[in-house]
């Protein structure tokens, strides 16, 4: 059997059912709603492994001075889990954080999650149709499904700058943020100027002596529309939840609009992003050298666009230094550029972002035949639909290859993944499937498809990003809107797959 026919004719005729076990990895804002979604739907053997002592991802490791999410929180959480009391348009990590912990507590999944577990490696039998999942510590578990919920944002990545060693100060990453280490009146560089530095830059720089920016690519930076609610809308939110309904619905139509920015670069909407950060330039920074240092020369998206009020104010401070010679070492007592220059500091942040394109590395995947995940994804990662990959039966992703995007809500596209995946899951339940493993060609087609497309965008424009591969292809986003996502995610097409008995 292993066609679409065939399920559905099983499942017209009340097919045989079996128990299925489901392992998670990762508690975060994927592995959560995944775990949710599954309870619902009458599954309960279900194990989360969070390599963490608590849940969040993301949300938990990034507690630098302003983290907070770049998206609406109305839009940033779950549509079955509405919550009418943030504080404010754009939350910040805290809230974010105490979120996910609500929602790990109100649908109990509390007893499902092995925490301070890291799974090392995973491999399928083809005999048995199970997964063997083995920890750090030796253990061994086994599911008949497995499910990726790691993301793409979730190991720090440390620039590969001779000396790093032998620096004597303090010295950490922004996504490990050292709350013990005092700034104040230290000489401070920051390596990096993306997402996360402009978070955090104009919160330290007033209370640190020096701050110096290496900046090795400028961003297009645009203005926030954050504000605290006041305690009338709250009030308002609390009384008619329909209010909320409303916001999230104009919020996710506002940012999808903007993927028209997205789809070509030098577009009507792209020059739209590059005029409101030019004149958030021009308004802040009135040193032309600044100036010149600030204005990116690739097309805004290219990387991602940054929001943000506080970001050029900060830059312009008399106690901060933006330097774009190349970073050439580091000494025990300060940081060396390629001219020359030794700029000697108490502290070095590193704020250099992720090791986005290795995906689940370095945890050892093995599919049929002894395949390793890694290899097969030696030439950048690909999967069908951002969630399965061919030879790796009964394994799905969430926020997985070429699932990212510019504009939206990442939580949008997991319960995308979330339901569609629930579906194939759904199709193990038939006693006499064994496994289901999507074919080679279904996913060779997508991936030409995909990168077809994004070829045309803006990310394919003459910019390095942490959106694709040191080869340059871009492994990480979506290629079109969220709502083309959607609509090709709602149900899973059963022809794609090899349903195995
Ligand atoms: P990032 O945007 O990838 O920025 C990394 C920065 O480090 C870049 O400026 C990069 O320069 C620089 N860099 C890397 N290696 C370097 C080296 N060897 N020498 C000098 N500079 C180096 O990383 P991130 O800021 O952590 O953000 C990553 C993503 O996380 C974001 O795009 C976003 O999706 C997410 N995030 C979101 C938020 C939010 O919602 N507000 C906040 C933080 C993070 P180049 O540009 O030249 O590569």
């Amino acid at each position: 059997m292993s066609n679409q026919n065939a399920f559905e004719l099983d499942r017209a005729a009340n097919m045989k059912t079996r128990p299925l076990s489901v392992a998670i990895i990762g508690a975060g804002a994927g592995g959560l709603c995944m775990a949710v979604k599954l309870r619902q739907s009458g599954l309960e053997d279900i194990t989360i492994f969070e390599k963490a002592a608590s849940v969040g991802g993301t949300w938990r490791d990034n507690t630098y001075p302003g983290s907070g999410c770049d998206v609406p929180s109305f839009l940033y959480s779950y549509s079955f889990e509405p919550k009418l009391d943030w504080s404010r348009r754009f939350a910040a990590q805290p809230e974010i954080e105490a979120y996910f912990q609500h929602v790990e507590k109100k649908y109990r999944l509390t007893p499902k999650i092995r925490f301070n577990t890291e799974i090392d490696s995973a491999s399928f039998d083809e005999a048995t149709g199970l997964w063997t999942l083995v920890t750090r510590s030796g253990e061994t578990h086994k599911a008949n499904v497995l499910v990726s919920g790691t993301g793409q944002l979730n190991r720090p990545a440390y620039p590969d700058i001779p000396g790093r060693e032998n620096f004597k100060g303090i010295m950490f990453h922004s996504a490990r943020w050292d709350h013990a280490a005092d700034l104040a009146g230290k000489r401070v560089a920051v390596v990096g100027s993306g997402a996360s530095a402009i978070q955090f830059v104009p919160e330290i720089a007033p209370r640190v002596g020096k701050l110096i920016l290496f900046q090795r690519t400028p961003n297009w930076v645009v203005p926030k529309d954050d504000r605290p609610y006041t305690q009338e809308e709250l009030s308002l939110f609390k009384r008619f939840p329909i209010l909320v309904k409303i916001q999230r619905a104009m919020i996710y139509l506002t940012l999808e609009r903007n993927w028209f920015a997205f789809k070509k670069p030098g577009n009507f909407f792209n020059n739209l992003f590059r005029k409101a950060a030019m004149k958030e330039i021009e308004e802040h920074i009135k040193d032309p050298a600044l100036r010149a240092k600030l204005v990116p020369d690739y097309p805004p998206g290219c990387k991602r666009i940054l929001i943000s009020n506080d970001w050029y104010p900060a830059i312009a401070r008399p106690n901060v230094d933006v330097v774009t010679d190349r970073v050439a070492r580091i000494t025990a007592t300060g940081v060396v550029t390629a001219e020359g220059v030794e700029h000697p500091v108490d502290a070095i942040i590193f704020a250099t972002g992720f090791e986005s394109t290795t995906f689940l590395a370095p945890m050892k995947i093995t599919g049929l035949r002894g395949r390793d995940l890694n290899e097969a994804w030696a030439r950048g990662a690909e999967a069908h639909r951002g969630v399965a990959v061919a030879g790796f039966p009964n394994f799905f992703m969430l926020y997985g290859p070429n699932t990212n995007l510019g504009h939206n809500s990442i939580i949008f596209m997991i319960e995308a993944q979330v339901r569609y995946i629930a579906t194939c899951i759904s199709a193990l339940r038939n006693a006499r499937v064994s496994y289901i493993d999507v074919k080679a060609e279904s996913m060779r087609a997508f991936n030409e498809a995909l990168q077809k497309d994004i070829g045309q965008t803006v990310w394919a424009a003459g910019c390095n990003s942490w959106y694709k591969t040191e080869d340059g292809k871009i492994t990480n986003n979506w290629s079109g809107s969220t709502l083309r996502f959607w609509w090709e995610m709602r149900e899973p097409d059963f022809q794609e797959y090899r349903l195995v008995g």
